[in-house]
């Protein structure tokens, strides 16, 4: 199938509340552009570099998120533009990202990045750092800053049980911070589903999924 068909065919499972994140990593410009051209305006890149180089080419109403890991020194490179940060996983990168929109008196919208997989080398707050975060929150730390939810990834694995687990683990938090009503912190996206999984998180309640591979076919990296 080509990648307007894939597109569809994606687009057709998803409920309502979930928006797709059709990340564009290593595939090239031209095949970017159909799903562009199929209506299709949100895109996900996980280097800041690659990113940089896209948004430049395909036309400005395309919509910019950040999926990957984010390094401090980067953050003044995409702050003008990206349309939502996921990968927000220190303090450190929290205040820089603060500090860099200050500079252009721009609000940026962030996800708190948790980490739910088995997997050491995933990125992301433990569920103990996420509470300490939450509970010393208050909106002067971070006027340029927008938490609107969090994201994660669950552990590559085919044991569907067990990613089902770490999703539910991710929408228990989204959900009880979301109840504790807290001022400056609105919660309405939780990030999570990829190719592989996009629905089971979507059954666990995902409201907005990261696909890649089922939009645009294997990555070649090189
Ligand atoms: C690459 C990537 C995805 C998409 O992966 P696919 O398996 O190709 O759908 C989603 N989220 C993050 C953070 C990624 O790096």
């Amino acid at each position: 199938m080509g990648v307007q068909e894939n597109l569809a065919a994606i687009k057709a499972k998803l409920p309502p509340r979930c928006t797709l994140v059709a990340v564009t990593k290593t595939h090239p410009v031209e095949r970017i552009m159909q799903v562009y051209d199929a209506g299709h305006k949100v895109f996900g890149e996980n280097k800041v570099q690659e990113m940089l180089s896209k948004a430049e080419v395909i036309p400005g109403d395309a919509q910019w998120h950040l999926i990957g890991h984010l390094q401090t020194n980067k953050v003044k490179h995409i702050v003008s533009f990206v349309d939502l940060i996921h990968g927000v996983d220190s303090i450190k990168l929290l205040e820089e990202i603060n500090k860099q929109a200050a500079k252009i008196n721009r609000v940026v919208n962030c996800l708190l990045q948790i980490h739910i997989a088995e997997e050491e080398s995933k990125f992301g707050f433990s569920e103990e750092e996420l509470d300490y975060l939450i509970d010393a929150y208050s909106p002067e730390k971070f006027p340029f800053v927008k938490i609107q939810g969090l994201m994660g990834m669950a552990t590559l694995t085919e044991n569907e049980d067990q990613i089902r687990k770490e999703f539910r683990t991710l929408r228990k938090h989204y959900e009880e911070i979301r109840e504790k009503n807290i001022d400056g912190l609105n919660f309405e996206i939780l990030s999570m589903g990829m190719s592989a999984d996009y629905q089971i998180a979507i059954e666990e309640g995902s409201t907005m999924v990261r696909v890649g591979s089922a939009i645009f076919g294997e990555r070649n990296y090189h």
